[in-house]
């Protein structure tokens, strides 16, 4: 279950971030690529938050769909399902622009 591995880069950023103070909400966008199941991910941030400034926070996960270049006929599509295809031509020739992300947008922390 990657979504462990996940969870535990987001609760040592949004640690990190916090600064000492408790942490209400996390925001994060996660990339559609990233094949990340919403519901185990927020079951892991459960696990790996406990003993932490994190502790009992709200994860709310935004996805980010996939979007890519392709190199053959010009088009940007938005891409769904694997293999990644061209929303155009069918190609597989693309340049992915969007749709990796993973990364800690905002937190909301207890009032000091
Ligand atoms: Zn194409």
């Amino acid at each position: 279950m990657h979504e462990l591995s996940i969870a535990d880069a987001i609760v040592q950023v949004a640690g990190r971030q916090a600064e000492g103070r408790r942490v209400t909400k996390v925001h994060v966008k996660v990339g559609h690529l990233r094949q990340v199941v919403p519901s185990a991910l927020a079951f892991g941030f459960g696990l790996v938050a406990q003993g932490t400034p994190v502790e009992g926070a709200e994860l709310e996960v935004e996805t980010v769909p996939a979007v890519g270049w392709c190199r053959s006929c010009g088009a940007e599509s938005t891409l769904e399902g694997f293999p990644l295809r061209c929303g155009e031509c069918g190609g597989l020739d693309l340049e992915i622009t969007a749709g990796e992300e993973l990364l800690v947008e905002y937190l909301e922390l207890e009032e000091a």
